[in-house]
């Protein structure tokens, strides 16, 4: 009798354990079998070097004027800078398809972008990243544009930059604060973020005549859902102001960038991209 008990037991032990290792194989399998397109998996590597990381440094205008707009002179010396440490600067294309192979870079690398669009883009940024073959990304909004006048740049200005290895991208449209348009919850409050979003995407394609994939959220401020709306009007990738690097190793669709303010030393810029 005591025997059978045992033999009882034992049986209920070994059907619980292979119960429990079947739902955990189907659960594990079925994280993974989702549609991969839709699931940003953050891939473990135990061993995340300076290679895998890929800071991207974000500036404003160039005049020296406020604590986001550096000089001139030292927007040379801090391009010096990473060119004199061998830190190559790449694309947001380039970085991109690093993040999509889970590929670490050979050497250290960072990128470069511009937001808004001012005329010291055209006056001073194109001459010197061109002289010192640097493929940095401008994003700009429509309205900076459309407007005109002798501060910011014009689609003209923008088509010659295409041309000079400047890449130009998408800031919104009017930039606005795009959390505080979503909270609205109004019809009106969902068009402005239509125009912001998807409109803003169209109108640069259209006059620049390519595919715009990125988007810089104004001020920096973003949610979830907006970050969702932007993927589904095409975007591939989006861009907050957070500190930190961007690790190609995980599946990232929003990029930090680190804001360089005018009165950072060498060294802190160094350090950002070292
Ligand atoms: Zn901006």
């Amino acid at each position: 009798m005591i025997k059978i008990d045992n033999l009882l037991i034992g049986i209920s032990f070994v059907s619980v354990l292979v119960v429990s290792l079947y739902i955990g194989v189907w659960y594990t399998s079925d994280i993974y079998s989702e549609n991969k397109n839709q699931v940003f998996r953050a891939i473990v590597h135990s061993n995340v070097t300076r290679l895998h990381k890929v800071p991207i440094l974000l500036y404003h205008n160039i005049d020296g004027k406020g604590p986001y707009s550096i000089s001139f002179e030292k927007l040379k010396k801090q391009f010096a800078l990473l060119k004199n440490h061998d830190i190559s600067v790449i694309s947001l294309q380039q970085l991109e398809e690093h993040i999509d192979e889970h590929n670490p870079f050979k050497q250290k690398v960072v990128s470069i972008t511009f937001d808004d669009g001012y005329y010291s883009m055209y006056s001073m940024l194109m001459p010197v990243a061109r002289s010192m073959d640097y493929p940095v990304t401008l994003f700009v909004y429509i309205d900076a544009i459309a407007q005109g006048g002798t501060k910011t740049l014009t689609w003209k200005m923008l088509h010659i930059m295409q041309k000079n290895n400047i890449d130009i991208q998408c800031h919104s449209q009017s930039h606005e604060d795009l959390v505080k348009l979503y909270n609205k919850g109004t019809r009106e409050g969902k068009y402005a973020l239509y125009r912001e979003i998807y409109l803003s995407k169209r109108i640069l394609e259209l006059y620049l005549d390519k595919k715009i994939d990125y988007f810089a959220f104004p001020y920096g401020r973003y949610s979830i859902q907006l970050t969702e709306l932007c993927r589904d009007a095409g975007y591939k990738r989006v861009f907050s102001t957070d500190y930190g690097p961007n690790i190609v190793t995980r599946d990232n669709f929003c990029l930090r960038r680190h804001h360089v303010k005018s009165n950072y030393t060498d060294e802190k810029v160094l350090s950002l991209a070292w």
